[in-house]
């Protein structure tokens, strides 16, 4: 069984079909998947799909490219994630630069700012970070070290940096996650990356409605396909699909500290 550890089921393509969607996942052996919040006013409908659903969970969190949306505090991300067993993470955070365009440097500090509160909030809370991080790495990794999120740990999501940067991802105890993009043609570079990603440290993702693996890039993205981004990593790394799926699978749990006898 495989574990869609990143997607958005929250986000408006899903809702008319969500009962097709999560039948879909049945049938392609995908067990679990993660709903990551992306900002405060949607948050609400990320929670409910992982109460309602046994085999969804949550997180709580604001995206780096929301810029002009509710600013989460450190007390409302600690709080939330206490309150409800279903999160089991703080983010997505991270930093994102591609969008920074002509802008300064000095003119991203709110998003360098919000990135420290997730990670004060995970540390508080006890729940791991999803990380996002676009052209930022550099500062992605420096924010990780003085900030201390090696105390918690957690996932370098939809993964498309160097294998340097993996390194130092899992130096903090960071697992690394692979979507779609590991599957395309172009992306030679992240698939010699991802050879050398111990199979003990590797996630995998769809980040759904985004980046639809081969060979349904340009479609909407659903966690079923999932399955295809696990297939095509067993086969770059030559191992069998079930080990490739347990791996990812139980690292899953290892990384959000879920007890699989009770979920
Ligand atoms: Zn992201
Ligand atoms: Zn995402």
């Amino acid at each position: 069984m495989f574990i869609d550890s990143h997607c958005h089921l929250d986000f408006p393509e899903f809702q008319a079909r969500l009962p097709e969607v999560l039948a879909n996942m049945k049938s392609a052996q995908v067990s679990h998947a993660l709903c990551v919040s992306v900002d405060i006013p949607d948050f609400p409908n990320v929670l409910k799909l992982a109460q309602e659903h046994p085999h969804l969970y949550a997180s709580v969190g604001v995206h780096p490219d929301y810029e002009d949306t509710p600013e989460p505090t450190l007390e409302f991300l600690v709080d939330t994630a206490k309150k409800h067993s279903k999160i089991v993470a703080i983010g997505e955070t991270g930093l994102d630069y591609y969008r920074m365009g002509d802008r300064s440097y000095e003119s991203m500090e709110w998003q360098r700012e919000r990135f420290r509160t997730h990670i004060r909030a995970a540390l508080e809370s006890k729940k791991p970070l999803i990380i996002h991080t676009r052209s930022a790495s550099e500062d992605t990794i420096k924010i990780l070290k003085e900030e201390g999120a090696e105390g918690i740990g957690g996932v370098m999501h939809c993964f498309t940096e160097s294998l340097d940067v993996a390194r130092k991802a899992m130096d903090l105890g960071f697992y690394i996650s692979f979507s779609g993009i590991v599957t395309f043609k172009s992306a030679k570079d992240l698939q010699e990356t991802c050879k050398q990603v111990p199979l003990d440290r590797m996630l995998i993702e769809t980040d759904s409605p985004y980046l639809a693996p081969i060979p349904y890039r340009g479609k909407t993205n659903e966690p079923a396909w999932v399955s295809k981004v696990g297939e095509f990593i067993a086969s770059l790394k030559g191992v069998s699909v079930e080990e490739l799926a347990n791996s990812t699978s139980s690292n899953f749990y290892q990384c959000f500290q879920i007890d699989r006898t009770v979920n």
